[in-house]
């Protein structure tokens, strides 16, 4: 089966998933982007503007994180973008169970898209993705290779749009990330 479908496949067992469904509310948000991506973003969980359209980073943070992509030169045609919650919470933060159910979904589109660098953006997608809680105003810019792949650290944008210093540190991390891409893309 090609990437495409089964992509398809894990977007249509999120939309169908109780357990995703647990504790959110609104459209299921299964990720977006291109199979071949080697570069994926990982956030947190939905927010309102994308529990209303099912596709995520759409709205104030969205636009903010879609922007500086391509202020590093990347094309949003290039990257996938996702995140463990899959569902808006309904109470702010995803809950433990929905982020470790949820993460089995996300696993399975990594394996798929099999991606050079996975950018985590905040504590949940690390939480996620690396196994323990990151302080990430400590670690972030650090890039963690695990099963083969780069994984940078970096805030979420929505942390780095309310804190001047956040966004600032932010913008350095990608930076970083402009100079990872060379080496990594197509
Ligand atoms: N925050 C996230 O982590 N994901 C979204 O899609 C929107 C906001």
């Amino acid at each position: 089966m090609n990437k495409e479908k089964s992509l398809a496949n894990i977007a249509r067992e999120i939309i169908a998933c109780p357990l995703c469904r647990k504790g959110g509310v609104g459209k299921a948000v299964p990720g977006e982007g291109n199979p071949d991506a080697r570069v994926v973003f990982v956030g947190e969980a939905p927010g309102k503007e994308e529990a209303k359209v099912g596709r995520p980073f759409v709205g104030r943070s969205g636009k903010f994180l879609r922007e500086r992509i391509k202020e590093i030169g990347l094309s949003e045609d290039d990257i996938f973008i996702t995140s463990p919650g899959h569902y808006l919470p309904l109470r702010g933060t995803p809950s433990k169970e929905t982020i470790l159910h949820g993460s089995t979904h996300l696993f399975t589109q990594l394996e798929i898209i099999d991606p050079r660098i996975v950018v985590l953006l905040g504590n949940t997608a690390c939480t996620a993705l690396l196994d323990s809680k990151r302080e990430i105003l400590r670690e972030h810019g650090q890039v963690i290779k695990k099963n083969g792949r780069m994984h940078l650290i970096t805030f979420h944008p929505a942390y780095a749009m309310r804190f001047p210093e956040g966004k600032k540190l932010f913008l350095k991390d990608l930076q970083k990330l402009k100079k990872l891409l060379p080496a990594v893309l197509p």
